[in-house]
């Protein structure tokens, strides 16, 4: 594994493995890795590309008030999982490196960005977009992985990439969860014990609600109404819970197509996220 901190360096390191004749394949992340972030890494490994990871806890896209500060960070034990993993490049920039003085440049995804989690954290995807466009340009890989955990951010990202022309391509992994079914996330150690018992509701009130749709519910409100009562009474304070187009992200009522449940919740301080995916068949009839 070899640790590159700066920039230029990271670029003259793409080129070199380009004019060997090697693909690159790059996974982002903001470290404190789990099994979730190796998936992506396994999936970029398997492909027989160069392996660039990347570890940035990216400021511009926390927003004041938010966990920044105390987000968990241990890049030694990261670089440790990466260098098991067989990954060859970890880029490890410093933020004075990436947001130089006079930084002015923002890349906004207009559309995607109305609703989920774009309606709760204003310009976090600004961030997202912008740091994401920034490491491609630096890395330049034939292709990028991203979890769909973070469903809305693999829909923008997607966008950005088509939108801007990016030579990349973008490649969405499923979500690794525990065995009891909480998808796996860095912000998990901030859970209580109490809270970490009850944290797996996320998933099953979303699966309550893909089992309801099997059965035959179609009307968004009312999915929305039984998978929110659903998270309250598990002891989440929910943010939003929500059925939209699994591509337009927009919302689905009579619930049709390609369906996105997504939902984030809190528990005490800690915000948890998670989504399922459903097709709802053509011609089905609604359960009145
Ligand atoms: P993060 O470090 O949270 O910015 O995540 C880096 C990448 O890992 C993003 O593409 C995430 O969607 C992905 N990721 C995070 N958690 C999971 C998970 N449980 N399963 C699959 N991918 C994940």
């Amino acid at each position: 594994l070899k640790i590159v901190g700066d920039p230029a360096a990271m670029r003259s390191e793409s080129s070199e493995a380009r004019s060997l004749g090697r693909t690159i394949g790059f996974v982002p992340t903001m470290g404190s890795l789990h099994e979730g972030h190796l998936s992506l890494v396994r999936r970029c490994r398997a492909s027989g590309s160069v392996t660039v990871a990347s570890i940035f806890v990216n400021p511009a896209q926390f927003s004041p008030g938010e966990d920044f500060e105390r987000y968990p960070r241990d890049p030694d034990r990261d670089a440790r999982l990466l260098e098991k993993e067989g990954v060859d490049i970890l880029f490890l920039p410093e933020a004075s490196d990436l947001y130089r003085p006079g930084h002015s440049t923002w890349v906004d995804v207009t559309g995607l960005t109305r609703g989920l989690c774009a309606a709760h954290r204003p310009g976090h995807f600004r961030g997202v977009a912008t740091i994401v466009a920034k490491l491609l340009n630096l890395v330049r890989p034939d292709a990028a992985y991203f979890g769909q955990k973070d469903a809305q951010q693999a829909a923008i990202i997607r966008r950005m990439v088509e939108d801007l022309d990016f030579d990349t391509r973008v490649v969405v992994c499923p979500t690794v969860r525990e065995p009891d079914g909480l998808a796996l996330s860095s912000r998990n150690v901030f859970l209580s014990p109490e809270h970490r018992l009850a944290a797996p509701s996320l998933y099953a009130a979303l699966e309550a609600g893909r089992r309801a749709v099997a059965s035959g519910e179609r009307d968004a409100g009312r999915l929305r109404s039984m998978m929110t009562e659903r998270l309250q009474g598990a002891g989440f304070r929910p943010q939003y819970v929500d059925a939209v187009g699994a591509t337009s992200l927009e919302p689905v009522d009579p619930l049709d197509g390609e369906v996105l449940l997504a939902a984030a919740a809190y528990l005490g301080a800690t915000r948890l996220i998670d989504n399922v995916t459903l097709t709802v068949p053509a011609g089905t009839v609604a359960r009145s």
